[in-house]
């Protein structure tokens, strides 16, 4: 069975670049990975792969991709943003029976709606399908990327319209870290709350810095993400955002002084007690302290307020962000749009605002 897959000799991923004559772009913070062993490793932690579709973003020079056709996959579609890959990934194509599906384009902006038959499409709560997601991209982009497909997964559009596709991704170690922080740890943070809300998440393995080339200069993670069922929380994915985005605003804060920030500042004190009273959480926590059910009773709490005072839903305080975790949260108006020009707060709550738990 594993002849058919068996590709003939390649040259080496160090072979390509340099027949090629491609050197690394900094622009794109390319760093390849050449180590067979390594990239096999890799490819690995998503299973048994004979007969799967796979989807690789930034193939490079095709080193994962190679180890993903020897593998067995029945078609590997793979995005790359850099032109000077293509020859030799169309090169790898005709090495391996036509199963590359080659794109030319920006991963964040790519819409996998469509890209694979219907019957390989799952129900949400089904199997999950013959499809997968690799890719070991540039920090700057992975961040960004993870959190339009958490947003995806949330809503079961692009890739997710097959159903629950399982990714596997690179991080710097740090992120790596936040993705799978538990309540408690010092580097729980938005993006923790944000990921474990839609996905199960776990740090594979680290892949040392020496096994790039040219070398960067922190170590790299590796973490898969296997959307859940159901998320913790079920309200829509731009609320939980929002709260869980403003909560970690200052995450050393107590909590009371960063929920208050949901609401105009005259009001922010007694809403964000109210919230906070709603969800019974100690005004005094720190947000790293808080556990996915207190986030859900949060989350609650803030949507129960914005039914009675729906104009609550746009207002947002001048936030500042960790460009770490940049397109976390883009606020939708400033602080100043939601005061008239005599300097009085538009947004009043109502009067019939019922803030009771039940
Ligand atoms: N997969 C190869 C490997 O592991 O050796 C290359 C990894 S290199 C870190 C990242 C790759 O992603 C580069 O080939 C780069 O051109 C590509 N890339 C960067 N930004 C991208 C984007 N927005 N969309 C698609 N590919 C991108």
């Amino acid at each position: 069975m594993a002849a058919v897959y068996r590709i003939p000799a390649l040259p080496t991923v160090n072979d390509i670049l340099r027949m090629y004559n491609i050197r690394a772009s900094k622009k794109l913070s390319q760093n390849f990975i050449m180590d067979p062993r390594l990239l096999n490793r890799m490819v690995k932690k998503m299973g048994n792969i004979e007969g799967k579709h796979i989807v690789e973003v930034g193939p490079g020079p095709g080193g994962i991709t190679r180890s993903i056709l020897g593998q067995g996959a029945m078609s590997c579609t793979v995005i790359e943003k850099d032109k000077r890959f293509l020859d030799s990934l169309e090169h790898l194509n005709r090495t391996c029976g036509h199963r590359l599906d080659i794109h030319l384009g920006d991963v964040l902006h790519f819409n996998m709606e469509n890209l694979f038959p219907d019957n390989v499409r799952k129900a949400w709560d089904g199997d999950v399908p013959d499809l997968r997601v690799i890719g070991n991209l540039p920090f700057n982009v992975s961040t960004p990327l993870l959190i339009k497909w958490i947003a995806a997964i949330s809503e079961q559009r692009n890739i997710f319209s097959y159903g629950r596709v399982p990714l596997l991704l690179t991080f710097q170690h740090e992120v790596a870290h936040r993705i799978i922080a538990p309540p408690t740890d010092p580097e729980r943070s938005r993006l923790s709350v944000i990921c474990q809300n839609y996905a199960r998440c776990e740090y594979e393995f680290m892949i040392p810095s020496g096994a790039f080339v040219p070398e960067p200069q922190v170590q790299v993670g590796f973490v898969s993400i296997k959307p859940l069922v159901e998320p913790y929380i079920t309200l829509p994915f731009p609320l939980v955002n929002k709260v869980v985005s403003t909560v970690f605003q200052g995450k050393k804060k107590i909590v009371l002084n960063s929920v208050s920030q949901l609401f105009p500042r005259k009001m922010g004190n007694l809403l964000g007690n109210r919230m906070l009273d709603m969800a019974q959480i100690n005004p005094k926590q720190r947000p790293f302290n808080l556990r996915m059910e207190e986030f859900n009773k949060l989350c609650h709490a803030y949507n129960h307020i914005l039914q009675k005072n729906p104009s609550f839903s746009s207002y947002v305080r001048n936030v500042s962000f960790d460009p770490n975790e940049d397109l976390v949260y883009s606020p939708p108006a400033t602080e100043e749009k939601m005061i008239e020009s005599n300097g009085s707060e538009k947004q009043k709550p109502s009067a019939d605002l019922d803030l009771k738990t039940n």
